[in-house]
C-alpha cells in the first residue's frame, strides 16, 4: 500500500461507497484514459492532495506547484480560510436560482466594483468561468449601439476562451479552424502595434463595437502590452464610440501584484475601461467568473432576459471569492506578489545557464524564455525534479504559482534552472 492510499480522496462518509480510494498514478491514468474524453491528452500525473504551494500525486510524490492550476490557486491548496468559508456557505445556503439573490453574491459584486474603481452606475454579471465571462462580454458588445456595429477587434496571440463567441476572438488557428464558421466580424491586429491600431479605426471606426485586449497576454507567453498602448486604445475607442473590453481572466485578481493589471501605471496609465472580465484567481480554485461593466451605458447593454446562467452568482462561489479576496488583503499578498515576482525574475535571469534567455512578466505571472525550442523537455525534467511549470510556447516556460509562495520555494526552482541541460 502506498502512502497515497491514506489520503482523503473519498466522500469522507464511511457509509457511502466510493470509487476514489487507493490506486497508483499508473492505475488512475489508465482509468482516466478509458473514462475521460481525450481533449487534454494524457495527464502528466494524478494528484490527490495539496497544501500551500505543494501538491502530492497518487504515488505519494511531492511537487512544488509553480503553475497554480494555471493562475488559479491564488491562496495555494487547502487554505483553511477558503475551506472554512466554502464549507460554511454550503452548510447554510448552497444554491439559489437567479430568481433570488444572496448576501454573498451582492457583497461580492460590491467588492469587485470597489477594487476595480468602477464609477457610479457600474454593475457586475456573474459567470462560472473566464470563457463565460468573455462570452457575456461578446454579447454585451453586440448590444452596444443597438447592434449597429459589426466589427470586433482583438490582438494576434489573444486567448479569450473556447465557446463560439470567445473562440471567435481567440487568435490561434488550431483552436479556431475546426469550428468555423464562427461568429463574424472579428479582426486581429498585430500585438502592441500602435500604427495598426490607429489604422483599424481610421476607416469605418464607427462600425467597431469593441476592442478586446488582455493587458498581459497569458497563453501567448506572458506578453505585456507596451506602455502607452492601452491609453491609445482608450482614446481611439472613445473617439469612435466603441467599447474597450479588458480580459483580466488570467492577469486579474492580484496575479500581477495589483488587483488588475490595467491598474499598473506602466500598463494602464489610468485608463478606465468599459468592461473587465475576471475568473481564474477570483475564487481561489472554486469555479467563478465575472464581468464588470463600467458605467451606466455598459451596464445597461445587456437587459432583462438577454443573458443568464443557472450557476452564476452561486452563493458558495461568491463566498469563495470573498474569502480569497479577504485573505489577499489581510495577508498583504498584493505587495508580496510584487516583491517576490521582482526578486524571482531577477534571480531566474541570472542563473548563468545559457539555455535561459530573457525573463519577463508582472508579479507572479512570469515567462522564462529559453534560447532553444525545448520548453516541453525542460518542463518534463522539472516535473521529474518535483516542479510543476508550463511550456506555453516551444521556447517559453510559464510560471503562475500561488501568491503564498515563499522566497525559499521560488529559489529552489532557480537552482533547478541553473543546472538543467538542454536535452
Ligand atoms: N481569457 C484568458 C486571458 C485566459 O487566460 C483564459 C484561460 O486560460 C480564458 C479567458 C478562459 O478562461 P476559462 O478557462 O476559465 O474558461
Amino acid at each position: 500500500m502506498t502512502a497515497a492510499r491514506h489520503v482523503a480522496v473519498g466522500t469522507g462518509d464511511d457509509a457511502l461507497p466510493t470509487a476514489t480510494e487507493g490506486g497508483s498514478v499508473a492505475e488512475w491514468t489508465d482509468r482516466y484514459t478509458h473514462a475521460v474524453m481525450d481533449t487534454f491528452g494524457p495527464p502528466q500525473r494524478v494528484l490527490v492532495r495539496g497544501e500551500g504551494a505543494w501538491v502530492w500525486d497518487a504515488d505519494g510524490r511531492r511537487y512544488l506547484d509553480l503553475l497554480g492550476g494555471i493562475a488559479v490557486n491564488a491562496l495555494g491548496h487547502a487554505h483553511p480560510t477558503l475551506t472554512a468559508a466554502i464549507s460554511a456557505q454550503l452548510g447554510t445556503l448552497g444554491h439559489v436560482s437567479n430568481f433570488f439573490a444572496s448576501p454573498t453574491q451582492v457583497a461580492l459584486a460590491e467588492r469587485l466594483l470597489a477594487i476595480a474603481g468602477a464609477p457610479a452606475g457600474s454593475r457586475v454579471f456573474f459567470s462560472n468561468s473566464g470563457t463565460e465571462a468573455n462570452e457575456a462580454a461578446v454579447k454585451l458588445t453586440r448590444r452596444h449601439s443597438a447592434g449597429s456595429r459589426p466589427r470586433l477587434l482583438a490582438l494576434e496571440g489573444a486567448f479569450h476562451g473556447r465557446s463560439m463567441g470567445a473562440l471567435a476572438l481567440t487568435h490561434k488557428a488550431a483552436y479556431r479552424e475546426p469550428f468555423e464558421p464562427l461568429p463574424p466580424g472579428v479582426e486581429f491586429l498585430p500585438f502592441g502595434d500602435t500604427d495598426a491600431l490607429e489604422a483599424a479605426f481610421a476607416t469605418d471606426g464607427e462600425k467597431v463595437a469593441a476592442l478586446f485586449l488582455e493587458p498581459v497576454q497569458g497563453e501567448a507567453g506572458v506578453r505585456t502590452l507596451p506602455p502607452g498602448y492601452l491609453a491609445l486604445a482608450r482614446r481611439l475607442t472613445e473617439q469612435n464610440g466603441a467599447l474597450l473590453v479588458l480580459d483580466e481572466v488570467q492577469s486579474g485578481m492580484g496575479r500581477t501584484g495589483r488587483w488588475f493589471a490595467f491598474q499598473h501605471p506602466h500598463i494602464g496609465g489610468g485608463v478606465v475601461p468599459d468592461v473587465v472580465t475576471v475568473a481564474k484567481g477570483l475564487g481561489g480554485g472554486f469555479p467563478v467568473g465575472a464581468l464588470i461593466a463600467f458605467g451606466e451605458h455598459a451596464a445597461a447593454c445587456l437587459g432583462r432576459g438577454q443573458h443568464g446562467t443557472t450557476f452564476g452568482g452561486n452563493p458558495v462561489a461568491a463566498a469563495a471569492a470573498l474569502a480569497t479576496m479577504g485573505v489577499i488583503e489581510r495577508d498583504g499578498l498584493l505587495a508580496h506578489v510584487r516583491e517576490l515576482g521582482e526578486w524571482w525574475r531577477a534571480a531566474l535571469a541570472s542563473t548563468g545557464n545559457p539555455l535561459v534567455g530573457t525573463v519577463r512578466g508582472e508579479g507572479l505571472l512570469i515567462a522564462v524564455e529559453l534560447t532553444a525550442p525545448v520548453a516541453a523537455v525542460v518542463a518534463a525534467r522539472a516535473l521529474e525534479a518535483g516542479f510543476i511549470v508550463n511550456p506555453c510556447t516551444p521556447t517559453t516556460l510559464r510560471l503562475a504559482p500561488p501568491y503564498v509562495l515563499t522566497r525559499e520555494q521560488a529559489g529552489s526552482f532557480v537552482d533547478f534552472l541553473a543546472g538543467v541541460p538542454a536535452t
